[in-house]
């Protein structure tokens, strides 16, 4: 047989005998039998339709992707992105019983965000779940134990901790309230996790590539791993094995949707090696603290701030790419230029950046945002993309100079004459070959 169709064999019976012989009194309870899931007639008449984008949660449908209801699942994939694996790792290291049914007893919201006008236009979210943390309250009328539906979202408070704004508060750059700041430079934010979500007919309009082709090459370039998305027309909605996001919230809340009050955003993709380490070759971590320094200010005022974190690394080209990129900067004929800075990522990567960013207005429309006061990003794809999706933008804020690192001179300079906001001009092609970084 050839093509993608075949994997047809549904095995019960006799497999479920032996496992349970074999393995029920040393280590929990590991199905071995298979059933693939690429074609519909295979148990899959229960299968509740979701109806992306409708008002009412009961008719949009509940997103069933656990493993515990596999004759419900209603999408393609699994719940908590690329972390997926690693529970496949502690189920077949028999330290996980596959048959655990998640106790969400006291894990809900502990700060209502929504339901917002936007939850029901199908064109302005289509990579969460907008009901993702509201499950629990939405869906009680499925019985929990036929359909186990989890949440792709949740929603918590806490303090946060960073060095830097102790010294902003010493420097008088910052000032402490005993609300949100407090007299220790303790922080105090509502933070919202999310699992990525994909109502895959949206995503492509938004991408503006043909569904099934974007289907297809899902497929093929996750080295075959998810079949329906080929097999299944059925189904519409991919939890995809990827980082998601995570939003800060500084302030109140309620702000983010009061027009008559500030909000400031910064939309960060992550940066390990600068936003924990502290490395110096990017603005990375400098520019988060400064988002966060805005958020404050702006939630002191009255109104509110968020910084939106979303798993990105190396512009969603990973680490690894990364630190060759690096080498590959420090190791060219002249050093490394600001004026080679983005030509090195394309030789390694074959693309500049891949974060695609049309899809991250998802969470602002999420939390309800219709207008930001105070943008802290430079970039120019985060502006074009929170604009197309209908987002007025009033100001733009650069990172003060004195914030960046002298190595990451490359980047900024790099960045600013590719299109990036700057408010004191760009460099030409004969200043940008002269603005170096470190040899290491
Ligand atoms: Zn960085």
């Amino acid at each position: 047989m050839s093509g993608v169709c075949h994997n047809t064999i549904i095995v019960v019976g006799v497999a479920i005998a032996i496992m349970t012989e074999d393995l029920a009194k040393t280590k929990p309870a590991k199905a071995k039998h298979i059933i693939l899931t690429s074609h519909q007639t295979q148990g899959a008449t229960k299968v509740v339709p979701i109806q992306w984008g409708v008002t009412d949660p009961q008719q949009r449908g509940p997103v069933i992707g656990s493993l515990r209801s596999l004759k419900y699942r209603n999408v393609i994939g699994t719940h908590a992105g690329s972390y997926g694996v690693y529970r496949a790792l502690a189920v077949a290291s028999g330290v996980l019983d596959p048959t655990h049914k998640a106790d969400l007893t006291n894990t809900s919201p502990v700060v209502a965000l929504g339901p917002h006008p936007s939850w029901s236009d199908a064109g302005k979210i289509v990579s969460l779940d907008p009901w993702g943390a509201m499950v629990g309250d939405v869906f009680t009328n499925y019985d929990s134990e036929e359909y186990d539906i989890l949440p792709t979202i949740a929603i918590t408070k806490a303090h946060i901790n960073i060095p830097e704004l102790k010294d902003e508060v010493a420097s008088g750059r910052l000032q402490v309230d005993g609300e949100i700041l407090k007299p220790d430079g303790s922080l105090l934010v509502t933070k919202a996790a999310i699992d990525p979500v994909w109502y895959l007919p949206g995503i492509a309009k938004r991408l503006q590539v043909d569904e099934w082709e974007l289907r297809r090459v899902l497929f093929q370039q996750t080295g075959n791993m998810f079949p329906e998305l080929v097999t299944r027309p059925d189904l519409h909605v991919f939890l995809p094995p990827i980082g998601g996001t995570t939003v800060y919230i500084i302030g109140d809340a309620a702000a983010i949707t009061d027009p008559d009050r500030p909000l400031a955003v910064r939309v960060h993709d992550e940066c390990n090696g600068s936003d924990v380490f502290g490395s110096d070759i990017c603005t990375c971590r400098p520019y988060l603290v400064h988002g966060i320094e805005v958020c404050v200010q702006t939630a002191q005022e009255g109104g509110a701030g968020m910084i939106v974190y979303c798993r990105k690394e190396g512009r969603a080209l990973g680490e690894v790419t990364k630190f060759l990129v690096y080498n590959a900067r420090k190791r060219q004929e002249g050093g490394d230029r600001a004026d080679a800075y983005f030509l090195r990522t394309e030789c390694v990567a074959g693309v500049q950046d891949m974060r695609f960013q049309e899809l991250m207005p998802d969470v602002l429309h999420w939390l309800g945002v219709t207008r930001i006061d105070r943008l802290v990003s430079m970039s120019n794809m985060k502006y074009n993309a929170i604009t197309h999706a209908g987002i007025e933008v009033v100001e733009r804020i650069p990172i003060p100079p004195e914030m960046i690192p002298a190595d990451a001179q490359v980047e900024i300079e790099a960045k600013k004459a590719s299109g990036y906001y700057s408010e004191n001009g760009v460099l030409n092609e004969d200043q940008l070959s002269e603005v170096k970084g470190r040899d290491y």
